[in-house]
């Protein structure tokens, strides 16, 4: 089939070049020119894991190609999808603009049958609004399709690929028969594409996001209570996941959620509740808690410092929001880097992926580590951010070697207690015991 994907980030991208693996025809159309020309030099403008591979493969089979031109796309695209940005509007509402300019642009353009899929995470309704724009001016019959997407960065190639169940929301029988023809090399193994209207499509992607902030979050007031009572989080932890009622996914305790999509979903839903004269009273207190979170680890930090962080060296060990990602939105990294900055603390941060990111951000307010030992060099403490694999078994003799004082603060809680006895660290993890 031939598709045009309109928006070239983390969801456009991986949506074009995996449907280019499946045959395909796909031109991935962008905004931003200086993006373009990267794709089109052959570079993968972003990290994501396996991406690399199938990109060069179907650029050189001529299945995958790039343009700033939208009038290209929507020339060879039966089939159109919308993965632009819903940022975070000031109200905490989903920004509709980049949906809806592009919408009334395809109604003005397209001159043949088109099916425009939405696959941004957007409010209920919006299917409806997008069809209206599209209505003024289209000279042509076309369909709207809400279906929302569920990679996860990181694993979003594997997510695409397998994915657990794909949401078609339409109301229209041809451009359901065409959708499923389009994802059906990919469900091959059994799992399910579920066809319902499009209100209640665009409603499950952020029940989804808002039912996993809600499980991280309930998890972090678990532990921060742990630490009141002296419980252990982890212990707790692996005993209620067991019942598969709960399951074992989502319990990690840590410095809160962070990314580009649940701290706006969240938002986006409970304002959307608001709206309609509807509280959701326990999104209100999902956002507190994450938001205080965050930054957890300060007061523990001062209180080990004794109230004196001036001149401190600090060493982070994570910056980007989640593992296996170069992305930095709303990472909990920025608010303790952030915090720690203004107390007077010089900091040396290292992450295997988000380092140029974090730098386009802060520039010279940090100082930036050619390696996670280098960032350790005469540091006073180490703090770990991000829940990277190889900062799982560092040669703890090395770190100690490194550090000023044997200390680290660890918002993932990578190590055993024991371990950390044993190995003589002070160490203070979320919703267990200190160490030291
Ligand atoms: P992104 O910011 O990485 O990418 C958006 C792209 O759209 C950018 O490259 C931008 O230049 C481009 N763009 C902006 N205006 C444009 C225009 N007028 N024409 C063409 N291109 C334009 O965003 P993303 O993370 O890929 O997210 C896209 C949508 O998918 C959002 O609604 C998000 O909530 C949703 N989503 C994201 C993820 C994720 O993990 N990132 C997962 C599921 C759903």
């Amino acid at each position: 089939m031939k598709i045009a994907v309109i928006g070239t980030g983390y969801v456009g991208l991986v949506t074009g070049t995996c449907l280019a693996e499946t045959g395909n025809e796909v031109i991935c159309v962008d905004i931003d020119e200086a993006k373009v020309a990267k794709m089109q030099q052959g570079e993968v403008p972003i990290y994501e894991p396996h991406l690399d591979v199938l990109f060069e493969r179907n650029i050189k089979a001529n299945r995958l190609q790039f343009t700033t031109s939208l009038d290209e796309g929507l020339a060879h695209g039966n089939i159109i999808f919308l993965a632009l940005p819903t940022p975070e509007d000031e109200d905490g509402s989903a920004d509709l603009s980049y949906v809806l300019n592009v919408s009334q642009e395809i109604g003005k353009k397209i001159g043949s049958y088109k099916v425009i899929v939405d696959k941004s995470t957007v409010p209920v309704g919006t299917a409806e609004k997008v069809t209206a724009v599209i209505k003024e001016n289209a000279k042509c019959d076309f369909d709207v399709v809400s279906n929302p997407e569920f990679l996860r960065e990181g694993f979003a190639v594997d997510d695409f690929l397998k994915p657990e169940r794909i949401i078609i929301g339409s109301s229209s029988d041809r451009a359901t028969a065409l959708m499923q023809k389009l994802y059906a090399p990919f469900v091959r193994s059994g799992n399910p594409v579920i066809v319902m209207d499009e209100k209640s499509a665009e409603l499950t992607k952020y029940a989804a996001n808002s039912f996993l902030a809600t499980k991280i979050t309930f998890m972090n007031e678990i532990a921060n209570y742990c630490e009141k009572v002296g419980a252990d989080v982890d212990k707790v932890r692996v005993g209620m996941g067991t019942d598969s009622r709960i399951g074992k996914r989502f319990l990690f305790p840590g410095i809160g959620y962070g990314g580009s999509c649940f701290p706006k979903d969240v938002k986006a839903l409970q304002k959307a509740g608001k709206d309609q004269g509807y509280d959701f009273k326990i999104l209100d207190s999902v956002i507190t808690v994450n938001k205080k979170q965050k930054t957890i680890q300060i007061p523990k930090i001062v209180s080990h410092f004794n109230n004196n962080l001036i001149g401190k060296k600090i060493a982070i060990w994570g910056l980007a929001f989640k593992p296996e990602t170069d992305d930095i939105r709303e990472a909990p990294s920025i608010d303790v880097m952030n915090a720690l900055l203004d107390k007077g603390v010089s900091l040396t941060v290292f992450d295997p992926e988000a380092m140029p990111n974090i730098e386009k951000q802060f520039g010279s307010k940090l100082t930036y580590a050619t390696s996670m030992y280098h960032a350790l060099e005469g540091a006073d403490a180490l703090i770990i951010c991000t829940e990277w694999s190889i900062f799982r078994s560092p040669s703890f003799i090395k770190v100690k070697e490194l550090l000023k004082e044997p200390v680290i603060f660890d918002g993932r809680n990578l190590y055993q207690l024991e371990e950390m006895e044993t190995e003589g660290f002070t160490y203070i993890s979320i919703g267990r015991k200190e160490i030291g």
